[in-house]
């Protein structure tokens, strides 16, 4: 008789790969444009006009490839 227990170990894929992806992304302020006069850079946030709400920051994140200016408060949900 083959014993059922002990049986060799199998390497699973773990599918909770997907949800540290946040830690990888950094929050940062817009750099000021050069020829800028004010003192603060502010641009619409994707997420809120993605959601149809006017509102604007000066921060964006650093880490994304088209570096999209987030809100403080959107920063996580944009990228879940
Ligand atoms: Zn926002
Ligand atoms: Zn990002």
């Amino acid at each position: 008789m083959t014993p059922i227990r002990g049986r060799p170990r199998q390497i699973n894929s773990l599918p909770m790969a997907s949800t540290s992806s946040i830690q990888q992304h950094f929050l940062e302020k817009i750099p000021l444009p050069v020829d800028f006069q004010r003192k603060t850079y502010f641009l619409r946030c994707r997420q809120c006009s993605a959601n149809q709400i006017r509102k604007e920051t000066s921060y964006r994140c650093k880490t994304c490839p088209k570096k999209p200016p987030l809100c403080p408060e959107c920063f996580e949900s944009y990228h879940l």
